[in-house]
């Protein structure tokens, strides 16, 4: 109990201000660069934290893998000129409590060590008996388990403040993201760690600066705490991540047109025309469901006729068919492809699976 109404002070005070803004380089290059970062994004006034990677896990070798140990001492030198509190990623013991040596504020877990219970373990082991805030970034790959596996790491080697990094999924293939979104995983993490600080990445899941205003003003509309997004003072020509830093000044602008909305809302007038609204989904859900199960009794009848008839269960013409003729409504009532493509898939399974059921009893 006396933790909860524990005051906070430090640092951890910090990470309880909403919306929580994070921001810097991907990587630390030079001594110059980095004090310039700090000095001109404390300069916008809408930045709460530092971050710059030393050490970085990169896909392929060749590229810059991160100036190592000695940046560290330019990180203590940026927070004395911006007054920013300053976070790094940690991937190794060593890196732990060479951070730890230098003072460095906040510690987070990459998404490559993320999906990594050995070297989560190993931060771990390294985090014991150490005050400091750890923040963990989601796996690379749509795994919610180790991501709450990290946590329960973190959490057992005794730290306190532990806050979440939604930093997007790998997945095969080309999308409009560098990491898909796949919000429902971050929500569902919200919603198993109830009052965690959860902050999203848009950098790392848009992976260039064009799209970063409409990821960052998503999480927001879905009550995230916050951002991390990168940012470098020659964008074009950071060492790591160069597509999608901004200038410290554009940071600046981003945060200031984001829309930054309530969870709830406190008058009587608006709860009430949402609660309104709210029965009206209730109601339209519930006809929707009658009509599914309506929908299927008529697969039932079919899969009787074919079972009698022995024609089969999936036949691909129909399915065509069926999908185009959606598509064609869909687009008239603003339905995306994306979509219809999704709920005829799980109406279809579940005909099938009617269907099925019929014709094997
Ligand atoms: C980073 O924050 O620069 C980074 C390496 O991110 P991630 O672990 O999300 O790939
Ligand atoms: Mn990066």
């Amino acid at each position: 109990m006396e933790q909860a109404i524990e005051q906070k002070t430090g640092v951890e005070a910090l990470l309880q201000k909403r919306p929580l803004i994070i921001s810097g380089p991907c990587s630390a290059e030079t001594e110059e660069q980095v004090i310039q970062t700090a000095t001109r994004l404390a300069a916008t006034g809408k930045v709460d934290i530092l971050r710059a990677g030393i050490w970085k896990p990169r896909t392929r070798p060749g590229s810059f893998e991160g100036i190592g140990t000695k940046g560290l001492p330019w990180l203590q030198q940026a927070r004395k000129a911006s007054g920013l509190p300053v976070a790094v990623e940690v991937a190794t013991g060593k890196q732990v409590e060479d951070a730890l040596h230098f003072d460095v504020d906040v510690l987070w877990l990459g998404a490559r060590t993320t999906v990594n219970p050995f070297s989560v373990q190993e931060v771990a082991d390294a985090l014991k008996g150490v005050k400091v805030p750890v923040l963990i970034k989601n796996p690379i790959n749509p795994d919610l388990e180790l991501w709450i596996g990290a946590v329960e790491r973190v959490a057992k080697a005794g730290i306190e403040d532990i806050g979440l990094i939604h930093r997007g999924f790998s997945s095969y293939g080309n999308t409009e993201y560098r990491n898909a979104p796949m919000w429902h995983l971050a929500i569902e993490m919200k919603r198993r760690n109830p009052g965690m600080l959860l902050i999203n990445d848009p950098s790392h899941i848009c992976g260039r600066r064009d799209i970063l205003m409409d990821v960052a003003q998503k999480a927001i509309d879905l009550d995230f705490d916050g951002l991390i997004i990168e940012s470098h003072i020659d964008p074009d020509n950071a060492w790591s991540d160069a597509k999608q830093q901004v200038t410290p000044e554009r940071l600046g602008e981003m945060i200031g047109s984001i829309i930054w909305r309530k969870e709830d809302i406190s008058s009587e007038e608006l709860h009430a025309a949402m609660e309104k609204m709210r029965q009206q989904i209730n109601q339209l859900d519930d006809e929707l469901l009658q009509l599914l199960g309506q929908r299927m009794k008529v697969a039932d009848k079919i899969g009787q006729y074919k079972k009698d008839n022995n024609i089969t269960i999936l036949q691909t013409n129909r399915w065509n068919a069926i999908l185009d003729r959606a598509f064609a409504k869909g687009d008239k009532l603003g339905l995306s492809r994306e979509f219809i493509t999704k709920y005829f898939d799980a109406v279809h399974m579940e005909s099938i699976n009617h269907q099925n059921k019929i014709m094997n009893s």
